[in-house]
């Protein structure tokens, strides 16, 4: 049996939403798609390629005058003409240069404001992606689509769309003058440039899968830097000692994106070096050949060579730039395609249509034989039946992975049961809008994510605009008050990563505020596990006393204090609810829920002895 990656439901999975190996594949589609990003820009595109047309017909210009200069003003000994000449050459470079700098600042606007639309695009759609989707891509995977991605946009344009157009021009504006000079001296040099197309295409697709491998390896590097060095990572690298064995995995892979880069810039060098040698030495045969039509055949001037001379260069730079832009519009093409697969990704738990407001609620909360399943082939939940009354409390207890976490997330809908029907005050959950659904409900999980922010900003999260007093009411029900207040700089405080700054009981403690200020109607309460001690224990219990007050609750309970006082237990193991009841009439079934109050018994000598004493007093 293999260990490859299950396939994941609702477009989720890594292997799913990914396939990076994929080789980019042109279409009509797909350029229409691109160029509508571009549509908004339409006017500074027209004047972009007007800059463009213009300098390539300008830099013809001080060729053409030496021409003139050789032909007309020295043979003439016409000083002024010459003077004329050499006034109206620099003019022309001055003019040039200024077209270029308004070419600058066009080619800047048009890539920067597409960077934006896509980063915005890229960010909103992301937003809205379902949690499966963010469990299953890769560290840095994301974070690499929206940094590197989009901003290897902006080398497509100028690099790519510029580059190519300003070439284009060059060489059809040097190719007419060329022919109109000189025929024959212009068949001669341009004979050769067919030769270069092969060459051209082989370099081309060499460079291309050098890039592509080089793109993978410097992803694989990325997510080994994103992974270890932040907090956890460190943690566990230091834990572990892993220092030395890490310095070796990256040594290693930065070692392949090195070897894989300078491949990349030799790749073609033989080619280049062929045309280098001819525009080294192209010189020398057009004087061959001019020189052969001017003095047998009085065909061409003197200025006439010297023009083809110097244009010789421009006709054959466009060419050997060719042989990149290729690679560069296949790359930019595979950019474009890594950001439309993301923004591709349906997202699947959205407002149905006709989704209604979920208006002021009693809180009756019911889940009737209700299915889930993470996997298309591993049944998760099946057939729960809970009911909570308003403002009652509901506790969810049992192993470790028999599904708890799950039930409560099929509530505020981050994942979607697949059957039954989970309902608040007799609406189903789907029925309604997401925003009016999550606005009624306040989660406080085990494993408190706070923003590496101040504590005000955390807080606020809740509750935009929220006054200095609800913060502090929030605070004082939550018992986070006095810690926060005798903090030298108070709310204001850095709480850093992930809150790495304050101790377990204290996040909790900030997170059963941040709860408290959205006020919601119905809680979702993820008891830690991890023992903390008898003040801090009693810290968070006082803490939680409010937020479940006058509130319905769902709670994911661990100690049998909370078990105790809720109003009806749920006894879940391996996705089923296998007993319901008070502690009372658990307690009497003598079955799984007996079972599981021993083992806490045993675990926690201290809890259980007031369990056994509430028993002797029963
Ligand atoms: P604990 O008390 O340890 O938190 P739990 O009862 O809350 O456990 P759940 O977290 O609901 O258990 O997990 C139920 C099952 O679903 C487990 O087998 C777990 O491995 C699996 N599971 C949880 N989250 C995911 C996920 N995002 N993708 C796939 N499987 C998952």
């Amino acid at each position: 049996m293999g260990f490859g990656p299950m396939p994941m439901k609702g477009g989720g999975g890594r292997f799913h939403y990914l396939d990076d190996e994929a080789k980019p594949k042109m279409n009509k589609a797909m350029f229409r798609r691109i160029f509508k990003y571009y549509l908004p820009y339409w006017r500074l595109l027209v004047l972009l390629v007007v800059c463009i047309v213009v300098t390539s017909l300008l830099g013809l210009v001080p060729s053409l005058l030496t021409k003139e200069i050789i032909d007309k003003a020295l043979p003439d000994k016409n000083f002024r003409l010459l003077v004329n000449m050499i006034l109206l050459s620099f003019a022309t470079t001055v003019v040039s240069g200024l077209i270029s700098v308004g070419q600058t600042y066009l080619n800047s606007r048009i890539s920067k404001n597409i960077m934006f639309d896509l980063r915005n695009a890229m960010y909103g759609h992301l937003q809205y992606m379902p949690i499966s989707f963010f469990s299953s891509v890769q560290t840095g995977e994301i974070t690499s689509r929206i940094n590197n991605d989009i901003n290897g946009i902006e080398g497509v344009f100028s690099n790519t769309v510029v580059q190519m157009l300003n070439n284009l021009f060059i060489f059809f504006s040097t190719a007419a003058v060329m022919v109109a000079t000189n025929w024959k001296l212009a068949l001669f040099s341009l004979v050769v440039l067919p030769l270069f197309v092969y060459p051209t295409r082989k370099v081309g697709k060499v460079r291309w899968k050098l890039a592509s491998k080089t793109h993978e390896k410097l992803a694989e590097l990325n997510t080994i830097i994103l992974e270890t060095l932040n907090i956890g990572g460190t943690f566990l690298v230091k834990l572990f000692t892993k220092e030395k064995k890490q310095q070796e995995t990256f040594e290693a892979v930065n070692r392949e994106v090195t070897k894989l880069q300078i491949k990349e810039s030799l790749a073609g060098r033989w080619f280049f070096m062929t045309i280098s040698t001819l525009v080294a030495v192209g010189p020398m045969l057009i004087y061959m050949v001019g020189g052969y039509l001017a003095i047998r055949r009085g065909e061409i001037s003197v200025g006439g060579i010297v023009l083809f001379v110097t244009l010789l260069g421009r006709i054959y730079q466009p060419v050997t730039s060719f042989a990149n832009i290729s690679v560069d519009i296949t790359r930019s093409y595979a950019l474009f395609e890594r950001i439309f697969q993301y923004l591709d990704i349906k997202q699947d738990i959205v407002d149905k249509e006709g989704a209604v407001e979920l208006g002021e609620i009693k809180g009756a909360v019911r889940y009737s034989g209700v299915c889930f399943s993470y996997h298309e082939n591993k049944q998760t939940l099946s057939d729960i039946n809970i009911d909570v009354r308003p403002g009652e409390m509901a506790a969810l207890v049992g192993p470790s992975g028999a599904g708890k976490t799950t039930i409560t997330y099929l509530l505020p809908r981050l994942y979607e049961n697949d059957g039954g029907t989970v309902s608040i005050d007799g609406i189903d959950v789907k029925d309604v809008t997401l925003e009016s659904l999550r606005r009624q409900i306040g989660i406080v999980t085990q494993d408190t994510y706070l923003f590496n922010a101040s504590i005000r900003e955390n807080l606020l999260f809740a509750k935009d605009g929220a006054g200095q007093e609800e913060l502090d009411a929030a605070c004082r029900a939550a018992n986070i008050y006095d810690f926060i207040a005798a903090l030298p700089e108070g709310y204001d405080t850095v709480v850093g990563e992930r809150g790495i700054k304050l101790s377990g009981g204290e996040k909790q403690r900030l997170s059963i505020a941040r709860a408290l200020l959205k006020n919601p109607s119905i809680v979702i309460l993820d008891e830690a596990t991890s023992s903390l001690d008898s003040v801090s224990e009693s810290l968070i219990q006082a803490a939680i006393e409010p937020l479940l007050k006058n509130r319905t609750s769902l709670v994911i309970a661990h100690r049998l204090s909370t078990i105790m006082a809720a109003d009806r237990i749920y006894v879940v193991e391996a996705g089923r609810i296998v007993e319901e009841g008070t502690h009372e009439q658990l307690l009497a079934l003598g079955g799984a829920y007996k079972k599981l109050c021993d083992k806490q018994f045993r675990l926690d000598r201290k809890t259980g002895q007031k369990l056994q004493n509430r028993h002797q007093q029963q």
